[in-house]
């Protein structure tokens, strides 16, 4: 299994997980255009995508959702209440949040988080005894979601802003409030809380997405990341908001090969 992504941050997200020919694209907030450009990056042709999850409706993980999916048909998949808010969407199947299901191949784990959206969810990828989670767009931390993320051999984290140079920062007072709030966004600090309830050892990639470029930055992500979980810096990724990340491949480990029989 392998992962990349187009980009991250609030002007736009979008990753891509393979197995085998299946290729899932997980939201879209890129126009089409900026989306096609960013995927012969990766070396991936638009119709190359089995099917399009949307992790929750903001604007900047589901704007270029419709446009893409009705121009190359491809079919997207989301929870009943993001579903209910992509009304631009002709082709969209529902996935109970609660309920694991499989898309060619590949099972995709929902895993609902406390966020200002409809009915938000994150994912958790398995194929060929690999798991790589996605966990972005959460206020706080649920042990739900820690024991969803429990065992993953690679993981793309939020590390979304700095909590001093939030409060210190440039945003609206309710717009920090909304930020820093359980159904905002999750802080390095907090991201770091996460990780360490995580077996970090297992881990064969982390990378640290949706950083904003206002209220922190990439350089600030790495130190605190690599001093909490104790890691070479340069083994860390940060998700860039123009240039997204190259593919990784996940291989199958001694310890990827418990998830198998699991
Ligand atoms: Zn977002
Ligand atoms: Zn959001």
């Amino acid at each position: 299994m392998r992962f990349a992504s187009l980009g991250s941050g609030s002007r736009g997200n979008s990753t891509l997980v393979s197995y085998a020919e299946t290729m899932l694209m997980i939201d879209n907030g890129f126009s089409t255009k900026e989306t096609v450009k960013r995927l012969a990056r990766l070396g991936v042709e638009p119709e190359q995508i089995t099917a399009i999850l949307v992790t929750h409706e903001h604007a900047d993980h589901a704007t270029g959702v419709a446009r893409f999916s009705s121009r190359y048909q491809t079919p997207v998949w989301a929870s009943f209440g993001t579903a209910a808010m992509l009304k631009d969407v002709a082709d969209i199947q529902c996935f109970n949040s609660h309920q694991t299901f499989e898309v060619e191949g590949i099972q995709v784990e929902p895993v609902p988080v406390p966020h200002d959206a409809k009915e938000p969810t994150q994912f958790v990828f398995t194929a060929a005894g690999c798991k790589f989670g996605i966990m972005t767009d959460a206020g706080s931390i649920t042990t739900h979601m820690v024991g969803s993320l429990s065992d993953c051999n690679a993981l793309l984290l939020e590390c979304n802003y700095d909590h001093t140079m939030l409060m210190d920062g440039v945003y609206p007072e309710s717009l920090k409030r909304r930020v820093s709030s359980d159904w905002g966004h999750l802080s390095n600090d907090q991201s770091i809380e996460l990780l360490k309830q995580l077996d970090t050892k297992k881990f064969q990639y982390l990378a640290l997405g949706h950083v904003s470029d206002k209220n922190n930055s990439h350089a600030r992500v790495l130190d605190c990341v690599s001093q909490a979980i104790d890691c070479d810096r340069a083994w860390l990724q940060v998700v860039d908001q123009s240039l997204g990340l190259a593919w990784q491949t996940i291989n199958l480990t001694e310890d990827s090969k418990e998830n198998i029989h699991a």
